[in-house]
């Protein structure tokens, strides 16, 4: 675990896996992403190391893809969270639907279902003592994607949508769609960050906006 800004904590994925960010307020906090699950020990040593665990937790899910949800039972289990995914997403983790949730590519063929505590819209706004964290959907690498703003630390976790060095996600799985993203991006560009928190590789810090508007570019392209 390293912490990357104010109330902001990465731990960091490897190989497949997705990166996990902790956001902590006084007396609660949120885990942005469960990764795979033989990573989950790595989070909850983190909940501890900061005294977060008798506090209430949440568990944002930035979208349904294996590699972020895999370990979400696991943290539901041992430390109790609230699993929260976009409402376009909720029948696909409870269903366990290995399609969609792209379990097939680690061989998982009766992914277990996942329940869904509360499923988040565009525009909701959660506060942790104080601290908020805006969701903004972000369609377009899938259908319910989202991204998590953190004004107090400008800070973008994208998920899947957009990484440290200008790509952004695949569009070719179920539900992916090149020109949703390309209006995702938009959207993102037009936000006042520093911080961009990818679901995968390295943070970024500086011009997120021209980071975006690369992104933006590259996609163009490939229409
Ligand atoms: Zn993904
Ligand atoms: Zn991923």
């Amino acid at each position: 675990m390293e912490r990357i800004a104010e109330n902001l904590y990465i731990v960091r994925g490897s190989g497949y896996s997705s990166n996990s960010y902790i956001v902590t307020g006084s007396k609660s906090y949120a885990i942005i992403d469960a990764g795979l699950p033989e990573y989950s020990e790595k989070i909850i040593r983190a909940i501890r190391s900061l005294g977060l665990e008798s506090y209430p937790g949440y568990l944002i899910l930035t979208h349904m893809h294996y590699d972020h949800i895999g370990g979400a039972e696991n943290l539901k289990k041992m430390l109790n969270v609230q699993v929260m995914i976009h409402e376009y997403e909720r029948e696909y983790i409870e269903k366990g639907d290995p399609l969609n949730t792209v379990a097939l590519f680690f061989n998982i063929s009766n992914l277990r279902p996942i329940k869904c505590d509360h499923a988040l819209h565009d525009k909701e706004v959660l506060r942790l003592d104080g601290l908020e964290l805006k969701i903004i959907h972000t369609p377009g690498h899938t259908i319910g994607s989202i991204t998590i703003y953190i004004p107090s630390s400008k800070a973008l976790l994208t998920g899947d949508t957009i990484f440290e060095n200008g790509a952004y996600g695949r569009t070719d799985l179920p539900t992916g769609d090149i020109k949703l993203l390309i209006r995702s991006l938009e959207k993102l560009s037009k936000i006042d960050a520093e911080l961009l928190c990818p679901g995968h590789g390295d943070v970024f810090r500086g011009n997120v906006r021209q980071l975006i508007d690369l992104a933006i570019k590259y996609a163009k392209e490939e229409i």
